[in-house]
């Protein structure tokens, strides 16, 4: 069986140890911060194995060299972002896949945020950890890639299964959920949704992992081929109201 351990890092970060109990093995999805990733799995009992990173970015591979230094793990990250990324042993690219246990995680290229960004998607367990990618009612900022190259890599997340909890990095929800009401307002779905985010974060409660049906209804940037915002916000295709969409996020 897989467990996904998560757990407030940094200021606005998630942590996520991913186990398997059958095998033992324990993987950091990202390292933010190693000091809390450490903690974290010894309460836990824990050993971590392996480091998936997503992207290069301090808050997600900051901590690899002193995970590796205190557990002698193995770090996977992705190949297009190598150079800048600490003390790896394997690189991966999208199409390839790794594996914790006897459980397979595919990798998906998302660049956009930063140009070599991966997801793990595990298609057993139904989760997906997106990183900087998409977040609960948003996506990331387009640090490095183009909208063409975002807007693909956001359609391959749309094509995973409905039911697939999403793992983001960051919990953004709240002030995403302002931009998203904003950016259609006329969406039910999404008044809900920001409604019950709300009353999580008077609770302190995490609005993340996501389901990415929900997501699909109420994410306006997923929702750039919707030609209702389409209409409202120009372009006429998904790309230009992807890039619309981001900019005016940016400027929000
Ligand atoms: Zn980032
Ligand atoms: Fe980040």
């Amino acid at each position: 069986m897989i467990e996904v351990h998560q757990f407030p890092c940094l200021s606005d970060n998630y942590g996520y140890l991913l186990h398997d109990t059958e095998s033992g093995e324990t993987v950091c999805i990202d390292t933010p911060d190693a000091d809390a990733y450490l903690r974290e799995a010894d309460h836990k009992g824990w050993r971590i194995t392996q480091i998936w990173n997503t992207h290069w970015h301090p808050d997600h591979a900051g901590g690899n060299k002193d995970i590796k230094a205190a557990t002698g793990c193995v770090i996977v990250a992705p190949k297009a972002e190598a150079p800048q990324i600490d003390a790896i042993d394997r690189t991966v690219a999208g199409g390839d896949s790794v594996s914790i246990g006897s459980h397979q995680a595919s990798v998906i290229d998302v660049g956009g945020h930063t140009k070599g960004h991966i997801t793990y998607h595990l298609p057993d367990a139904g989760i997906a950890f997106v990183g900087d990618s998409v977040f609960a009612l948003g996506c990331g900022r387009m640090f490095e890639g183009t909208a063409d190259q975002f807007w693909a890599s956001l359609k391959r997340i749309k094509a995973l299964p409905d039911d697939t909890l999403l793992y983001c990095a960051h919990e953004y929800t709240a002030a995403n959920a302002r931009f998203a009401l904003h950016a259609d307002p006329e969406n039910e779905a999404l008044a809900q949704y920001a409604d019950e985010v709300a009353e999580r974060r008077d609770r302190d409660l995490p609005t993340v992992p996501t389901r990415l049906e929900r997501e699909l209804a109420a994410n306006p940037f997923l929702r750039a081929d919707d030609p209702d915002m389409q209409a409202r916000w120009g372009g006429g295709d998904a790309v230009a109201t992807f890039a619309a969409l981001r900019t005016a996020k940016d400027n929000f």
